[in-house]
């Protein structure tokens, strides 16, 4: 039987980035509510509404109450940054993923970003109980990113014997098909379909070359 490793992107596709950025926004939202005595979801539809200078906006609505002077940008940047994210998988990735291993796939994790943000949102999504230590890979720890080999053939020879089958289930179309097109692997793409990405996905604005082989509207299709 053909081995199968499937490696997933995190961010915007096992789940919502905005939900992340929602959910650091309601930290410091709350944060500042509670110091300040302003509605908490004043404060947050401020910081939303008013990015990227959300954080500056709900400063100068603070002004004159006793929360004044408690905050900087700074101490509001590093309140997102340490929070524990409240966010949940996307339809049908539970399933997904636990069919998958069901059926003998190995799992894989390729993700781009900072050991601390990533490894809160794995957390917080239940993620160790499918990809084992050594197949979570984090740039930041890795030392690559996904427009580097290092993941991609990291994977390839940590998980791979002669005649493995690897795919590749992405987002973002600048990085996420390109490498792994190049190496063989199968590329999928999960489709955008209420727009909420943080990276908009437009495939004829790319070369052939980034674009996946394959695009899925849910996870679900995998299994
Ligand atoms: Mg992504």
């Amino acid at each position: 039987m053909t081995r199968h490793v499937v490696a997933f992107d995190l961010d915007d596709t096992l789940y919502t980035e905005m939900d992340y950025v929602r959910s650091g926004y309601r930290t410091v939202a709350k944060a500042l509510s509670e110091a300040s005595g302003v509605d908490a979801r004043e404060l947050f539809n401020l910081i939303l509404t008013n990015r990227p200078l959300g954080f500056e906006a709900a400063l100068e609505r603070i002004k004159g109450t006793p929360a004044q002077g408690m905050f900087t940008i700074d101490s509001m940047v590093e309140m997102y940054r340490a929070h524990t994210p409240d966010i949940q998988l996307r339809p049908g990735a539970h399933e997904t993923l636990e069919a998958l291993r069901r059926r003998g796939a190995v799992l894989v994790l390729i993700t781009d970003g900072s050991t601390r943000h990533q490894r809160a949102k794995i957390k917080a999504l239940g993620l160790e109980e499918f990809f084992a230590p050594e197949a979570i890979l984090i740039s930041e720890e890795t030392g690559g990113d996904k427009t580097s080999l290092v993941p991609w053939q990291l994977s390839e020879e940590r998980f791979g014997v002669p005649g493995t089958l690897f795919t590749y289930v992405g987002d973002n179309l600048s990085k996420d098909f390109l490498l792994p097109n190049m190496r063989g692997w199968q590329t999928v793409m999960l489709r955008d379909c209420t727009s909420s990405n943080v990276f908009p996905q437009h495939p004829s604005a790319w070369p052939a070359t980034n674009r996946p082989q394959l695009t899925i509207d849910n996870l679900s299709t995998l299994i």
